[in-house]
């Protein structure tokens, strides 16, 4: 690609992904494995290249939101196991099949479609039923654990399906509220309940994996039964909860760049960008850079946030535009056109993290990330 570090990308440090994982690692007990979330092209870091390296660290699980995405994982990873933690259409149990790729069950009229679209497979589906213990999304829902227990075990009869997990998925895991916190234990305490029961009846045949752990279960919530960590979001180096410092420090592996294309003085009085929305109230120079809310950086961040050039804060003034933006360079000397600019990432002393920009224009570094779009070049570096 012809605009590789000339204009607008987003450099990947594997060797950050790499020093995170060992963190994460660290923090999961024995009977634990991670299971990396790579959904959404690796939360907009590369999928296929983060698979490739998760794989290479010894990372046997992995999870995703769809077939596609499934699909991109198997291509690079021959022997992992891959949940899609998601819906996907029963039509597509065969080739679910062929690819050896799990699939979360949503509901028991779910698991019948999927059953009677894997008949007459060699190989039967693999399957991990997912429970709605409170996040209100997808999944077995049910009063008492007693009556889960029983829909687990009617799934399981089902032919042609091979149930190997339970799961659920926590809605607040990242809080440190007490009510928050009783919520997530309630979930945690329904799925393992629900759990038990199960394999009471179900003896030999009962599920080997039972998960529930998100990145911020994994960071928060001690002594726990799950046999997965799904995390997603700590892989990447970012926060579940920007406000609640995590036990261990993880360095966030993208970095967002572009270069000034343009530099200008201008006087008291000028204008810039859309609507007319800042007007300079003394002379003043000003950057111009190749980057706006077409790569995915927020249009919301307008004369909100800043950049980083030659290691100093530079604040964004005017509307960002679809390929362009503006800063202040008033108090930088030796700049010129084709500096680098660091959106989010590290400059000499300064950095400003994927969270901390989220978090001026009311979002999550998840969204963030994920939204850096298609057209910007993601630079891998180990
Ligand atoms: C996205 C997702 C995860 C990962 O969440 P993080 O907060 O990024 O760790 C885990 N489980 C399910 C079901 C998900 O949808």
């Amino acid at each position: 690609m012809k605009n590789d570090k000339n204009r607008t990308w987003a450099e990947i440090h594997l060797d950050r992904l790499e020093r995170n994982v060992k963190k994460i690692n660290a923090l999961c007990l024995d009977n634990c494995n991670l299971m990396a979330v790579v959904k959404a092209d690796a939360y907009g870091h590369g999928d296929m290249q983060l698979a490739r390296k998760l794989a290479s660290l010894g990372i046997r699980y992995f999870a995703v939101s769809n077939i596609d995405e499934a699909e991109n994982v198997r291509s690079v990873c021959k022997e992992c196991d891959i949940l899609i933690l998601g819906y996907t259409s029963p039509e597509y149990a065969k080739e679910l099949i062929g690819n050896n790729i799990i699939q979360g069950i949503l509901s028991y009229e779910n698991a019948l479609a999927f059953s009677e679209a894997a008949k007459g497979s060699a190989l039967p589906l693999r399957c991990h039923i997912k429970l709605d213990t409170g996040m209100g999304r997808v999944g077995l829902k049910f009063k008492t654990p007693k009556e889960c227990a029983e829909e687990i075990i009617k799934i399981c009869k089902l032919p042609n399906l091979a149930i190997e997990g339970v799961y659920t998925h926590f809605s607040c895991a990242d809080s440190d509220l007490a009510s928050d916190i009783d919520y997530t234990l309630a979930q945690k305490d329904f799925i393992e309940k629900s759990y038990e029961l199960a394999s009471l009846v179900l003896k030999e045949k009962t599920p080997r994996h039972l998960h529930y752990l998100n990145s911020a279960g994994l960071m928060y919530l001690q002594n726990t039964k799950s046999t997965l960590a799904r995390a997603g979001i700590i892989l990447y180096g970012l926060m579940p909860n920007a406000s609640l410092p995590l036990p261990v420090e993880l360095e966030p592996v993208m970095e967002l760049k572009t270069v000034i294309s343009h530099i200008k003085q201008i006087d008291a009085g000028d204008y810039i960008s859309y609507s007319r929305t800042f007007c300079a109230k003394r002379k003043m120079k000003i950057a111009t850079m190749p980057i706006g809310y077409a790569d995915g950086y927020p249009r919301a961040l307008s004369s909100k946030a800043q950049v980083l050039i030659n290691g100093k804060r530079c604040n964004i003034i005017g509307r960002i535009c679809m390929d362009q933006m503006m800063c202040d360079i008033t108090e930088l000397e030796n700049v010129n056109c084709g500096d680098t600019v660091t959106l989010f990432g590290i400059d000499g002393s300064q950095r400003i993290s994927a969270d901390e920009l989220a978090t001026l224009y009311d979002s999550i570094g998840y969204e963030l990330v994920c939204g850096i779009s298609k057209r910007v070049p993601r630079i891998f570096s180990e």
